[in-house]
């Protein structure tokens, strides 16, 4: 209101963001006609080629611009470490004595919202066992979380493989994503079996 017809579309565009308030895509819908149109241009570029050319990695459901990311083309393929969301990947990046792959669930299991084992990504996991000696499960510390965690290690403790659990450290109700790398890093180490 009260602004630029062209103006209010943008701070509505920049509202749309996690953590952006009227006032903070205000500013930032100001600072963007400030700036020259080489660098908005630039700054365009950039989201619309990430979003064209950004997917989902045919195997581990991580976003990569290739058909298979580089994670899964270089890593010990006989540790899987299963996450939420592509965000975790990079937590445990940060910590670096991971030398596994990942498996992106892309999301969890929550019967209230109608989030069923067929809306998340188990199916796919479980095709990717062959050759795997552990599965790390790392969903966040959260209801919904554990009881994905308990549902998938219930699926394929008993196909012999070993299935571990992030040690407590990260506090219940946290992500995993927002976790210090040295919290993360001893959850990791202290895994517990299932
Ligand atoms: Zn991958």
């Amino acid at each position: 209101m009260g602004y630029y017809q062209p103006l209010a579309r943008l701070v509505a565009q920049f509202g749309k963001l996690p953590g952006v308030g009227a006032k903070t895509a205000q500013r930032y819908a100001y600072k963007l006609i400030n700036m020259s149109e080489e660098e908005v241009e630039e700054f365009a570029k950039a989201i619309l080629e990430t979003k064209k050319n950004v997917h989902y990695c045919n195997v581990c459901g991580n976003y990569t611009e290739e058909d298979v990311c580089d994670i899964c083309k270089t890593r010990d393929k006989s540790v899987i470490c299963v996450v939420k969301e592509s965000k975790d990947i990079v937590a445990f990046e940060k910590i670096k004595d991971y030398n596994g792959v990942y498996h992106v669930l892309q999301g969890t299991l929550n019967p209230m919202q109608g989030i069923g084992v067929d809306d998340i990504r188990i199916k796919e996991l479980m095709a990717r066992l062959v050759g795997v000696k552990e599965v790390i499960m790392a969903t966040n510390p959260d209801i919904d979380g554990e009881a994905t965690a308990t549902y998938i290690a219930r699926l394929i403790k008993p196909m012999g493989i070993k299935v571990t659990r992030l040690a407590s450290g990260i506090s219940m109700g946290s992500d995993i994503e927002y976790a210090d790398e040295v919290t993360l890093s001893r959850a990791l180490a202290d895994r517990k079996e299932y």
